[in-house]
This record gives C-alpha cells, sequence and structure tokens, in this order.
C-alpha cells in the first residue's frame, strides 16, 4: 500500500523525522482485545497509535473522526468486529453504512481519503492489527502531516464580518416575484375548515416590509390569503415542528413538491402523524392542485420522481446538480480551499438549522457544552465541524429544497453539501429522501451486504 501511495503537494508535506499521530477508535469486544494480544504475544508494532476504546464500532460518530483532526491526528483509523461478530448484533453493520456516507462527504470536503480508514480485526487478530497498524503508519508518515487540516484548527480568527452588499441584499429580501392570490385555494382551505378537517392552516402571504413573503397561521378562511408561488421563502414544513401544535387537532399546510417530501421524510422519522395533516398542494407553476391526504401526497410524488434521472435525487435544483459536478470535477486540494474559504464565512447564527424541516432535535448538539461535542466558537475549528457534521445529519434525510442556502446571511452554498450527501444516499443505498414515508430512515438501517470494498 505505502510503495503506491504519492503524496499531494497541494495538500501535504514530507519531512524527514516526521512521526505521524495516529487516532484508532477500537472495539472493546475484538480490535482492542486483538491489540491486546499482539502486545501479550511480545509482537511489535509503531508507538504512534492512540487507541480509544468504545463499546462497540456503532459508537462512532463522525465528530469524534472531525475531532481527532482538529486536535492534531493526522490518521484516524476505527476498527471493530468482522461482520456477523458484533456482541450488540449489528453495531458494526450500523457503523459501516455511516462510514460510507461520511467518506462521500469527506471526499466533497476535499478531506484526503487516505487519511481514514476502517478495519475489521477479531480479538483473536493480533497479527492483523500489528501489519493494519503498521501500514497505516508508513503510509501516513509518507503523506507528511496533515497541514490544511491542522492549520483550520489553528485558526482562531474572530467571528466574519459580512460583506455589506451580501448583507444588504438578505435583509432587503432582493428580487423574489410572488404570486398573486389564488381564489380556488381560499376556497378549499374554507371548505376544510368547514367540514372541520383542519383546526388551523399555514401558508405564505404577502410580506407588508420586506419582499418576501412570510409564512402565518389562520385558524379561519376569511383570513386565508395564501400566496401558491411565494419564490425562494423556505420551506413551511418547518412550522409544524412546534409541539404546542400537537393538542390544537388536524393542520392544513400550503404545500409544493419540496415541502410535501419534507412532510414524508417527518412521517418516516415518527415526528408527524399523518393523520393530523391535510395538504393544500400546489405545483411550481403556481397552479392550486387540490386538497390531499398525505397517502395522496405519496401516491404525486412517487409519480413526479418517475421523471427525475435515474442517478439523480429527487428536490435538487438543476443549477445546485451543476455546481455539485463543477466541484467534483476539481482536485480534492482544490475542492478543501473551496470549502475553506465558504466556511470561514459562516458567522453560526444557526439560520441554516432554523429554516431547515430536518432540524427538530429539542437540543441541538452544536450548542452542547457537557459534553461539548465540538468547538461552538464561529472560528476555523467550530466552522469547519459544524459544517460537516449537519451536512452528515442530513444524508438520506435532506429534500434538496433550498431553504437552508436562502437562509444564510454568509451565501454558502449549502446544498451543494446536501446534494453531495443525496446522491451518495442514491449511489450505495438506492435511497431518496423525502419519497416512500413508509421507507426506514437510511441511517437508522442496514443491510448485510451494504458494500465495504474499502474496509481493510
Ligand atoms: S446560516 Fe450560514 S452563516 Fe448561519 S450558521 Fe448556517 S452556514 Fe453559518
Ligand atoms: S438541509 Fe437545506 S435543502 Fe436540505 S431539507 Fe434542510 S433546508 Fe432543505
Amino acid at each position: 500500500m505505502t510503495e503506491t501511495i504519492k503524496s499531494d503537494p497541494a495538500t501535504t508535506s514530507n519531512t524527514s523525522v516526521f512521526e505521524p499521530k495516529i487516532v484508532a477508535f477500537v472495539c472493546k469486544w475484538c480490535t482492542y482485545a486483538g491489540a491486546d494480544l499482539a502486545g501479550t504475544s511480545r509482537q511489535v508494532y509503531p508507538s504512534n497509535v492512540r487507541a480509544l476504546m468504545l463499546p462497540c464500532t456503532g459508537r462512532i460518530d463522525v465528530t469524534f473522526v472531525l475531532r481527532a483532526f482538529l486536535q492534531g491526528a493526522d490518521g484516524v483509523i476505527v476498527s471493530g468486529c468482522h461482520p456477523g461478530d458484533c456482541h450488540y448484533t449489528a453495531g458494526n453493520f450500523r457503523a459501516r453504512r455511516r462510514w460510507i456516507l461520511f467518506r462521500d462527504l469527506l471526499d466533497t470536503l476535499g478531506v484526503d481519503l487516505r487519511r481514514v480508514e476502517m478495519a475489521w480485526i477479531s480479538a483473536a487478530e493480533g497479527t492483523k492489527w500489528v501489519k493494519t497498524i503498521t501500514t497505516f503508519t508508513d503510509q501516513i508518515r509518507e503523506l507528511g502531516p496533515y497541514e490544511p487540516m491542522h492549520k483550520v484548527a489553528e485558526d482562531r480568527s474572530p467571528d466574519t464580518i459580512l460583506p455589506v452588499d451580501l448583507a444588504l441584499s438578505y435583509y432587503s429580501g432582493g428580487e423574489n416575484p410572488i404570486s398573486a392570490v389564488d381564489p380556488k385555494l381560499q376556497e378549499a382551505v374554507g371548505e376544510a375548515m368547514a367540514a372541520g378537517k383542519v383546526k388551523v392552516v399555514v401558508g405564505w402571504v404577502r410580506n407588508t416590509t420586506l419582499s418576501r413573503p412570510r409564512p402565518v397561521w389562520v385558524a379561519s378562511a376569511e383570513a386565508a390569503k395564501f400566496l401558491t408561488q411565494p419564490g425562494d421563502s423556505g420551506n413551511l414544513a418547518r412550522m409544524i415542528k412546534n409541539p404546542q401544535l400537537r393538542p390544537v387537532g388536524p393542520i392544513g399546510i400550503v404545500a409544493r413538491t419540496t415541502e410535501m417530501m419534507a412532510l414524508n421524510v417527518l412521517i418516516q422519522e415518527a415526528q408527524l402523524d399523518p393523520a393530523n395533516v391535510v395538504i393544500f398542494a400546489v405545483m411550481p407553476d403556481g397552479k392550486f392542485l387540490g386538497t390531499m391526504d398525505m397517502a395522496q401526497v405519496a401516491a404525486l410524488i412517487g409519480e413526479q420522481v418517475k421523471n427525475v434521472p435515474a442517478d439523480q435525487p429527487a428536490g435538487f435544483s438543476p443549477e445546485t446538480h451543476k455546481l455539485l459536478d463543477e466541484l467534483m470535477a476539481k482536485t480534492p486540494a482544490e475542492r478543501w480551499q473551496f470549502w475553506a474559504e465558504q466556511s470561514a464565512k459562516c458567522i453560526r447564527c444557526y439560520a441554516c438549522r432554523g429554516s431547515c424541516p430536518m432540524c427538530n432535535c429539542e437540543q441541538c448538539f452544536a450548542e452542547k457544552n457537557q459534553p461539548q461535542w465540538f468547538p461552538t466558537a464561529a472560528d476555523g475549528p467550530g466552522n469547519f465541524a459544524w459544517q460537516a457534521f449537519r451536512a452528515f445529519h442530513l444524508a438520506g434525510r435532506c429534500v434538496g429544497c433550498g431553504a437552508c442556502q436562502d437562509a444564510c446571511p454568509a451565501g454558502i452554498p449549502l446544498n451543494v453539501l446536501g446534494a453531495a450527501m443525496a446522491r451518495s444516499s442514491l449511489k450505495h443505498f438506492g435511497h431518496r429522501a423525502g419519497v416512500d414515508p413508509k421507507a426506514v430512515p437510511l441511517q437508522s438501517d442496514f443491510r448485510p451486504d451494504d458494500k465495504e470494498s474499502f474496509i481493510l
């Protein structure tokens, strides 16, 4: 392995005295015992490795890997029981699935994939542990210190100040044409309310101060002057996250395609009772399609997806796919440079999180202090970890509505990362977010034959 690897001068550097720092996250039952066996058998392997014991590889979290790099690691390896040998039945199958998605995310970010490895090493395979660690250490020694990552880790510069023109275009709303009120939609809302099918309905209305529309809840059809083409205004599915709505009774939502897809994801994740929601469906051309239940919505989305190319996730705009294609045509070092510049602009306002219907944790781990998952400041390490983990958290869930990107005051192309994860979900697992409300959430699932050609 080491002989064939050539260092990428743009992302690495070699020194004659360099001794890499390697972090190994190992399962307590198999690999840790295998490493112990190597020691008691007096086998020799490089002392560069710091082994951290996990109860199971299923406990591995991508933040551990990112944190290891941000704290100075030059290479990270995760190792545990062989498939079928997990002491908790399927922890390693789940880890494997997450690792597949994680590798694609790292690749999109321009992280050097030669610096991350995964291995299956049993308690009886002390010799395999020695060989794997020796080979990996040689490989990282040849690549040199991971300077681009360490540079990010050292960047403790204060918050970015937004360029004035960017901030103004955000706050004034910019060009965002909105359509007229559709009387048919208002009639449908009135009928549903009169029949007791819905208690409250949410939709977009004209804003009196900004050119962007704003969402409102109405409890009377009289008040409903909903727009059918609200432009890049966000995703209304996020509005139903409010727990105060639960005792209200059936709710209605004026929904476009990506809003309907987001509702499907929320049903998959048991965040929404499909019997408790009525859809007033509108099409991209502003046409009001009709009043629907979620079963009809699923059929409608199923029909629409038939028109999407087989290798493309649904929901994302052609511009987003084009940007992602252009990005992936660059070298890893160029991709890294691109995301380093984008990430540096982040002010950690969390508007991306607030606008996303999929972000529904009561307390976001990004703001937790005990334990602190990663740095909370808007600086190099904090921003990198936030961007990377947010994209990973949304793998298999993001429907490509673009609400996060539209809300971002720093103009970071967040949808490109979402599209990269959506492509990975489709390519490896045939999973399209928001299409089938009965599908098992991607990261809660596994298949015994999930790919593992990259695992040592
Ligand atoms: S909306 Fe943009 S600036 Fe705000 S936290 Fe998200 S990525 Fe950072
Ligand atoms: S991550 Fe962005 S594009 Fe994806 S569902 Fe959330 S708001 Fe929409």
